[in-house]
């Protein structure tokens, strides 16, 4: 099984390098975002929760996300490996994710993280609240307040997979298809 995280800040880039990857090596791409606005659009009780969150650019809670994920994960019991896309983003999420794995016999290969600047991120964003419909996208202090989370909380996570020995940092500026090439270059046949 090969098990990935891409890594990195709001506008990164991580859902459009996903979908080339998941292709490519026939991964599952759990995108937590994704998965929260369908959880919205469906109008679930996770999506209600998610949803007072999500617009103020704050995370969801670590419990609800860690159980939704692993359930995730259990549904696709044939996988050949997963591409997780925004999880985790906590260390305790982290945590969880390994002790999960492990209870699988199964780890994480490496640690995707595209390195992008903060004032890139803000323009992507703002570029594409043109099209995605996000209200997260559509408001610079809600921007700002993701990128503060993702300093605070989420950047720690990349040290604990540096300790491992995971950590694989990628210029995340520059084409779509040049970074896609960055992207296999790093992960190998
Ligand atoms: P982006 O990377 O552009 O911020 P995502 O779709 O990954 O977009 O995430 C959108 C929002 O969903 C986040 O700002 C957060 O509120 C919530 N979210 C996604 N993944 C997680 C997670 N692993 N833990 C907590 N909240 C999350």
């Amino acid at each position: 099984m090969r098990n990935l995280i891409l890594f990195g800040p709001p506008g990164a880039g991580k859902g459009t390098q996903s979908a080339f990857l998941v292709e490519h090596y026939n991964l599952v791409h759990l995108s937590t975002g994704d998965i929260f606005r369908a959880n919205i659009k469906g109008q679930t009780e996770l999506g209600t929760l998610a949803q007072s969150y999500m617009n103020q650019g704050q995370l969801v809670p670590d419990d609800v996300t860690i159980r939704m994920l692993e359930s995730e994960v259990d549904k696709h019991p044939e996988a050949a490996g997963f591409i997780f896309d925004g999880f985790p983003r906590t260390t305790a999420q982290a945590a969880a994710l390994d002790a999960f794995l492990e209870g699988k016999g199964q780890t994480i290969a490496a640690m995707l993280a595209l390195e992008v600047p903060e004032d890139e991120l803000k323009t992507r964003l703002l570029a594409r609240a043109e099209t995605s419909g996000r209200p997260d996208d559509a408001d610079p202090a809600v921007i700002q307040k993701r990128i503060d989370v993702y300093n605070a909380e989420t950047a720690p996570v990349a040290d604990h997979y540096r300790a491992a020995g995971k950590y694989q940092g990628i210029d995340g500026v520059g084409s779509i298809a040049d970074i896609t090439a960055r992207l296999t270059n790093a992960i190998g046949a």
